[in-house]
C-alpha cells in the first residue's frame, strides 16, 4: 500500500495501518515494541502526499496541530456521509440468499477483508430478456454492488451467486484504470486471471452458459 510506504519512510519505523468507517475518531495511533499501530478513516487511503506526511509529523510529535488534515477530512466527508446513506438503504437479505453473509465469506477467503463496499439485491425488473440481463454491477462513486434479484432463488446455485459476488467485489479491489488510448479498462487480464482464481469458476461459468438460455429463475 502506497500510504503506509510514505507514512513508514517519514516516520523511520513499521508502521501498521487499520482503516476504519468511524465517523467522529479520524486519526488514532499508539506505539507498541517499535512499531507503529496507527487507525485511519478510510478516506485517508485517498489522502494526497502532503496530508500523510502531516500524519507522519504528528505520530513523532503528538501535540502539533494538524490542519491539512483536518481540512482534507472536511473537504471530503460528504462521501462518508454518502457511503452511510447508501448503507441504510441496502437490502442484502434475500428471501433465499443473503448477500450479506455471502461477501463477508469472500472478501475474508479472497480479499483478507479488504473490500469495502455496499452490497444489495436490485430492484425487480421483469422487461428485460433473461440472456441479455445484467447480473451484477458495482458502482465505484457510492462503492455499492448491486445483484440482480433473478438469482434469489432457490434454483440457482449458491456456487454461482457466490461467483456472480465475487466478480463485482474484484471491481471494487481491482479499480477501473485508464488504457493508453482513454478508454476505460475494466475486464483486464489481470481481473480475467484473479476471476479463475474463483473455486467453482469453471462450474460457475458452465451453469450460467446453460441458464442464459432457459431463463434463471423460471
Ligand atoms: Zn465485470
Amino acid at each position: 500500500m502506497n500510504l503506509q510506504r510514505v507514512i513508514e519512510r517519514a516516520v523511520c519505523r513499521p508502521v501498521e495501518i487499520v482503516l476504519t468507517n468511524n465517523r467522529t475518531s479520524i486519526i488514532s495511533f499508539r506505539k507498541e515494541r517499535g512499531r507503529v499501530v496507527l487507525r485511519l478513516q478510510r478516506l485517508f487511503a485517498d489522502a494526497p502526499p502532503e496530508v500523510l506526511l502531516e500524519i507522519a509529523e504528528l505520530i513523532k510529535r503528538p501535540s502539533i496541530k494538524t490542519p491539512l488534515v483536518h481540512d482534507f477530512f472536511r473537504r471530503n466527508q460528504w462521501r462518508v456521509r454518502k457511503k452511510a446513506l447508501v448503507r441504510e438503504k441496502a437490502e442484502p437479505e434475500g428471501k433465499v440468499y443473503n448477500l450479506g453473509r455471502i461477501f463477508e465469506r469472500i472478501n475474508r477467503e479472497y480479499f483478507s477483508d479488504r473490500v469495502d463496499a455496499v452490497i444489495t439485491w436490485g430492484k425487480r425488473s421483469p422487461k428485460k430478456a433473461v440472456r441479455k440481463r445484467t447480473l451484477g454491477s458495482y458502482n465505484a462513486e457510492t462503492g455499492t454492488i448491486r445483484i440482480n434479484p433473478v438469482l434469489d432463488c432457490s434454483r440457482v446455485p449458491r456456487y454461482f451467486v457466490e461467483y456472480v459476488v465475487y466478480h463485482e467485489m474484484l471491481h471494487a479491489d481491482i479499480g477501473i484504470s485508464r488504457r493508453k488510448n482513454g478508454r476505460r479498462a475494466i475486464h483486464t487480464r489481470e481481473f480475467r486471471e484473479r476471476e479463475r482464481l474463483f473455486r467453482d469458476y469453471r462450474r460457475a461459468v458452465q451453469w450460467e452458459r446453460r441458464a442464459r438460455m432457459s431463463g434463471f429463475c423460471p
